[in-house]
């Protein structure tokens, strides 16, 4: 196989398009994972991280080398052992993979199970928490599975009243949505490289509050093990082979976040998703969420009935170079996952997709 020779216009649940600009960074010369030039810039992507989390003050933030699952694993192996009660809010495939992840590492759980494409409601998460506890509560900000947003500030609070500590699992909204991991109590939170943020996947940022740092376990893992990469990244201790390639590229992308600004990135990801929803209702399309539980960066796009859901993904691939995602578990078959992350969210992207789209449905209802 040749190398690709044009960009595929990535619209998919990520990885999303990534900038000329980050592009160019990665071509920079490689410095080992020891090299105090590297390690400044680790220091830079550390104070970046920490501002883009809104983290509070004495939280540790870093990268995981690894992508968004690497980063729940680190969350997890750190918080989670034997003797942790677990509360999983489950509403979709990637709240599952927490909750098993917990699992996995031996913690005490428990699932609040809702409806695959509502947001949860704060209520339940209370009930749960009244009549058995917690010490840990993992939760999925953006369900990318379900094209769903959880209410996570009124989730933390909640979580907070009962002594137990938030997971925020925030791999499609860092960058998208509103997040603030210090004014809503977050405990952990972790996200990816490859979604709203704009880098390639390979590296995931994760922050740790100091309320979480106070509360780790011994870590079963050690890629992932928090003290370890605390030596690594803050006393330079070896610990694993950093690829610098994928730190210029995160760094990059990180700074082009800061300089458009939070608010204005999360304004932008809102616009698009509106005029595509907007778009979509026009093209007899309809989105699976109700209105006040849909995320800005991925749009759950209800598959018709007399509608071949993947000859459609497969037209927009082969006529228009543009990829959407398939449904995941049960929702296989029934919805199409739109991703406008990113440099994806853009009036460009948005006229280009309705329009692939209408023509691609056309022809198959011609047969
Ligand atoms: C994509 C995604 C993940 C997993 O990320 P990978 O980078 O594929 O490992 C986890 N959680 C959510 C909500 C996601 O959308």
């Amino acid at each position: 196989m040749p190398l690709p020779e044009s960009e595929r216009i990535l619209l998919g649940p990520g990885p999303s398009l990534v900038s000329p600009r980050v592009m160019r960074a990665m071509a920079a010369p490689v410095l080992s994972h020891l090299d105090p030039e590297l390690m400044a810039m680790m220091d830079q992507m550390r104070d970046q991280l920490r501002r883009v989390f809104r983290a509070p003050a004495g939280s540790f933030a870093c990268a995981v080398s690894g992508t968004g699952t690497s980063a729940m694993e680190m969350a997890v192996a750190n918080l989670v052992d034997h003797k942790t009660r677990v509360l999983s809010v489950v509403g979709g495939y990637f709240a599952d993979r927490v909750a098993g992840m917990c699992q996995r590492y031996g913690g005490q759980v428990r699932r609040l199970e809702y409806e695959w494409g509502r947001a949860v409601d704060p209520d339940a998460v209370r009930r749960a928490l009244s009549q058995n506890g917690a010490d840990v509560v993992t939760v999925v900000h953006a369900e990318t599975s379900t094209g769903v947003l959880n209410p996570i500030e009124q989730v933390a609070a909640i979580a907070r009243e009962h002594g137990a500590l938030v997971i925020v699992d925030a791999v499609t909204s860092l960058g998208g949505h509103r997040l603030e991991v210090e004014q809503w109590g977050i405990g952990a939170c972790y996200s990816c490289a490859q979604k709203c943020i704009g880098a390639p996947s390979g590296m995931a940022p994760i922050v740790f509050s100091p309320d979480a740092l106070a509360r780790r376990v011994a870590s079963r893992s050690f890629s992932f093990d928090l003290g370890l990469l605390e030596d690594y990244w803050v006393r330079r201790k070896y610990h694993h082979t950093i690829c610098a390639s994928l730190v210029y590229a995160l760094r990059e992308a990180l700074s082009m976040v800061e300089e458009e600004g939070l608010e204005a990135r999360w304004t932008r990801h809102r616009d698009h998703h509106t005029t595509l929803a907007t778009g979509l209702g026009a093209i007899g399309l309809s989105l699976l969420p109700p209105e006040s539980d849909r995320l800005w960066t991925l749009n759950a796009v209800r598959v018709p009935d007399d509608i071949d859901e993947a000859a459609v993904r497969a037209q927009l691939l082969v006529r228009f170079n543009i990829e959407v995602g398939a449904g995941l578990g049960p929702l296989a078959g029934k919805i199409w996952r739109v991703g406008l992350m990113g440099a994806g969210s853009s009036p460009a992207i948005v006229v280009l997709l309705l329009g692939a789209l209408e023509s691609v449905l056309r022809a198959q209802r011609r047969g």
